[in-house]
């Protein structure tokens, strides 16, 4: 089959990997979208250290199981089910753990994947392929309301008006009235302006301690420190990207003005899936660019450049 992999020398297109084999509890899915994201082109810096086939956000066709047959798209962390952590309700932090196209499991960017069948969600009919392919993304969104109360009046800061501010911006802006985007792209900040959403360039962003809450997409070194500016005293902070580099800021404000800094991950697929069915946020407008697996080292360039949303692999015969 064909697969995008990441090796020693950079990311190369392979015409004749092996089919993967199903180990114990996974089914076979036939890749027919994923999506590039923040975190595929981190790994491509060195984030984790990672060799394999990439790719984690996607929509197949299940090729056995119960859902055979049938449109799924995959939650990514493969937990052992058997530990402590995975018995006390936090399997997404199994220290057993292999995660699909990041840490130790063959990911997406591939003809087919193999992915445990617990970690499988059908696929709504109502959910056209396009769309369901943001289902992980959409899902790492929702995982904020999840950690922390949002309410009507908190003011919001998401910073970043890439692929994932612009979801956590939809999705803090139906819980309050008050989310405001701050990023570097007038196209981009347009599209959230269309949506009813306020949007300012960084150039003229709020003053110091605006935010009740500030969260980070920038997917950047600086975007801490800019949030650590932003929030107001005793506000939160939520960290949603993950970066290859390494931090130097001070971390006193963080202490003086007794900020709550949050890591925020994965999410639920069920509150991405639902939302998607009852059209609550608008997915498809976010999609720049979409290759053939074969050009997937074209479209991972792509993905990269400034201006570009969302950058979709299409099966050969899905295009
Ligand atoms: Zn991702
Ligand atoms: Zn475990």
């Amino acid at each position: 089959m064909r697969a995008l992999v990441l090796t020693d020398d950079g990311v190369r297109l392979e015409t004749d990997r092996a089919n993967p084999v199903a180990a114990a509890g996974e089914v076979r899915v036939r890749v027919l979208r994923a999506g590039i994201c923040e975190t595929d082109l981190q790994l491509l810096r060195g984030y984790k250290g990672f060799r394999g086939v990439l790719g984690h956000e996607f929509v197949g066709v299940a090729l056995d199981g119960v859902f055979e047959g049938q449109r799924v798209t995959g939650e990514i962390n493969c937990s052992c089910w058997a530990c402590e952590r995975c018995h006390a309700g936090r399997p997404g932090h199994c220290p057993h753990r292999t995660v699909l196209g990041i840490l130790d499991h063959d990911g997406a960017f591939a003809d087919s994947i193999a992915v445990p069948e617990r970690n499988l969600h059908l696929v709504p009919d109502t959910v056209d392929t396009d769309s369901a392919v943001f289902t992980e993304p959409l899902a790492a969104a929702y995982q904020i309301p999840t950690q922390l109360a949002i309410g009507k009046s908190d003011q919001i800061i998401v910073l970043g008006d890439g692929r994932l501010g612009n979801l956590c911006a939809q999705v803090l802006a139906s819980m309050s009235d008050h989310v405001l985007v701050i990023g570097k792209h007038p196209n981009k900040l347009r599209m959230l302006d269309a949506l009813g959403i306020e949007t300012r360039l960084l150039m003229d962003r709020p003053p110091h301690g605006a935010a009740d809450i500030v969260v980070d997409c920038t997917g950047s070194e600086s975007g801490l420190t800019t949030a650590l500016d932003l929030v107001r005293p005793r506000g939160t902070i939520v960290l949603k990207t993950t970066i290859a580099g390494t931090q130097t800021l001070s971390l006193a404000p963080v202490v003086v003005d007794e900020i709550t800094i949050v890591g925020s991950r994965c999410g639920p697929f069920n509150r991405a899936l639902d939302a998607l069915a009852g059209g609550l946020v608008d997915v498809k407008t976010l999609i720049t660019d979409r290759f053939d697996l074969s050009d997937g080292v074209r479209a991972l360039q792509r993905a990269g450049e400034s201006g570009v949303l969302k950058v979709l692999l299409c099966a050969a015969d899905h295009l």
